[in-house]
């Protein structure tokens, strides 16, 4: 008999699944391992376009990706065995999350996308979450309550639920908002079922993936002779560290060298705290001083300096002693981010900056307090997000600002009112308790000050 093949549906039609998990299931479908294939969806209608171009590419595509030495290599990734079509229902995912074969759901919906307040809890009063309450679909908690109500009605199967989005913790705390939502929703029964039949063990996810260009279907065209509507690009690269905890089954990911451990703690915090704060705060340096790109941002040795002063001072005391070496794991990145052949833009990795500033960078603040250390260089990065945010309310940005969670209307307020910086510095949302606390306060004021004086010469050190 046939054993019959596993499916891994992703929620999330993004540029970074495509690089990053589908090119390591990509990867064991060449060992002569194709037990395992993905069936693709998004829960937006914003990925509808790309969809159908896999769709008419049987969810084939290429994927370049280019070295800090220029290098660049062209791969057709196979993984993609199917491609669920958007409606207003989700029909297609929700029947594709209730087959058998499926044994693992994982998603990328963004940081914003797990609407989560800084103390962790599900924040009830977002738009999108109230919707979700009523019925709607419009979050993955409303998404997979839908999918795994009518898998618990047809068969009931467990089911792994993967985060592969960059958050701390980002199995348990997805989980939480989860079941929170469930509670909350009176879905009394679904809760204990997904409480016994699913797992969702953190990961720790890394491959710099920019929004593809025109000129990399170009370059694939030129490359490969294929006029390919669905290209992605991203670096060299690459990393996945998943804690093993799947309930029914898992690819064999260690032959294709994910990292398969007991615990991501170490790493997950190195990730976030020295690449994905320093990527931002990079952005927003970059961006006041009008660039576009993060390698060329990352080459202006002010801004270089602030990434590696705020790395060195604040979050290597705060992570040590720690399995990997930090200081290397550092000079890695900041290498990683001088590439100039990636041209990932300012806009991309500046996005999301009020869901960034609570998740990658008030836990160092919060530690150097507790260290009785003041946070010079750590305060840096919300100063910098401050005057990029004062810049936007004065509709000063060089492109639109994305950020899940922002309330424009409430923000502009804020921005453009003359104690913009203390009702800034004392939102919980944003700081936690350091929101109250008279010594930070005037940290952030004496920073931003400095931020400002900085920007009037940039080639200066701050
Ligand atoms: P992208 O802009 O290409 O895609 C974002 C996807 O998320 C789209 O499918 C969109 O429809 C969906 N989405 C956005 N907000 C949502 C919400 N609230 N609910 C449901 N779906 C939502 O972005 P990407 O490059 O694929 O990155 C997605 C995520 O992957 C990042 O936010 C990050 O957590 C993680 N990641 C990205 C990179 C990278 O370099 N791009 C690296 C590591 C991790």
């Amino acid at each position: 008999m046939l054993k019959q093949k596993s499916v891994w549906m992703h929620i999330g039609a993004g540029s970074f699944h495509r690089a990053h998990q589908a090119w390591y299931l990509h990867r064991l479908c060449q060992q002569g391992d194709d037990s395992w294939s993905i069936a693709l969806g998004n829960i937006r209608n914003d990925a509808n376009a790309l969809l159908d171009n896999l769709t008419k590419q049987n969810g084939e595509y290429t994927l370049e990706t280019v070295s800090p030495e220029g290098e660049r290599y062209y791969e057709k990734i196979t993984s993609v065995r199917k491609v669920l079509h958007w409606d207003e229902n989700l029909s297609q995912l929700v029947e594709q999350g209730c087959d058998k074969a499926t044994r693992v759901i994982a998603f990328t919906v963004t940081e914003a996308g797990y609407y989560l307040t800084p103390q962790h809890e599900l924040d009830a009063e977002q738009p999108d979450i109230k919707a979700d309450l009523t019925g709607k679909m419009s979050s993955i908690y409303g998404a997979l309550t839908q999918i795994l109500r009518v898998r618990l009605a047809a068969h009931g199967e467990p089911v792994t639920l993967l985060n592969c989005d960059n958050l701390r913790h980002n199995g348990e705390r997805f989980r939480h908002g989860f079941l929170s939502f469930l509670q909350l929703k009176g879905e009394t029964e679904l809760y204990q079922w997904v409480k016994e039949n699913t797992r969702s063990p953190n990961t720790m996810v890394d491959r710099i993936t920019p929004r593809p260009t025109p000129d990399v279907a170009e370059r694939v065209k030129q490359h490969t002779g294929w006029d390919d509507k669905a290209p992605v690009m991203g670096e060299a690269f690459i990393q996945w560290v998943i804690e093993d905890d799947f309930i029914n089954g898992r690819p064999a990911l260690e032959n294709v060298d994910v990292e398969m451990v007991e615990s991501v703690l170490p790493w997950e915090e190195a990730k976030i705290r020295i690449l994905n704060a320093s990527h931002s705060c990079i952005a927003w340096a970059g961006t006041l001083i009008g660039l576009s790109f993060i390698d060329e941002s990352t080459r202006q040795s002010a801004i270089k300096q602030m990434a590696w002063n705020y790395v060195t001072q604040d979050v290597i005391p705060s992570l040590s002693p720690s399995p990997l070496d930090l200081e290397q794991y550092r000079d890695v990145v900041l290498a990683r981010f001088s590439n100039p052949y990636i041209q990932d833009t300012n806009q991309r990795v500046a996005a999301d900056g009020l869901s960034k500033i609570p998740g990658f960078i008030t836990p160092t603040l919060q530690e150097c307090y507790q260290r009785q250390q003041t946070p010079a260089a750590t305060a840096v990065l919300p100063a910098l997000f401050f005057v990029f945010l004062q810049r936007w309310a004065r509709g000063e940005l060089p492109y639109e600002y994305q950020d899940g969670v922002l309330d424009v209307a409430l923000y502009q307020k804020m921005m453009n009112s003359s104690d913009a910086l203390s009702q800034f510095v004392s939102s919980e949302m944003l700081f936690g308790s350091l929101a109250h606390s008279t010594e930070f306060h005037e940290l952030m004021s004496n920073t931003v000050e400095k931020v400002e004086n900085w920007l009037k010469s940039p080639q200066q050190p701050l």
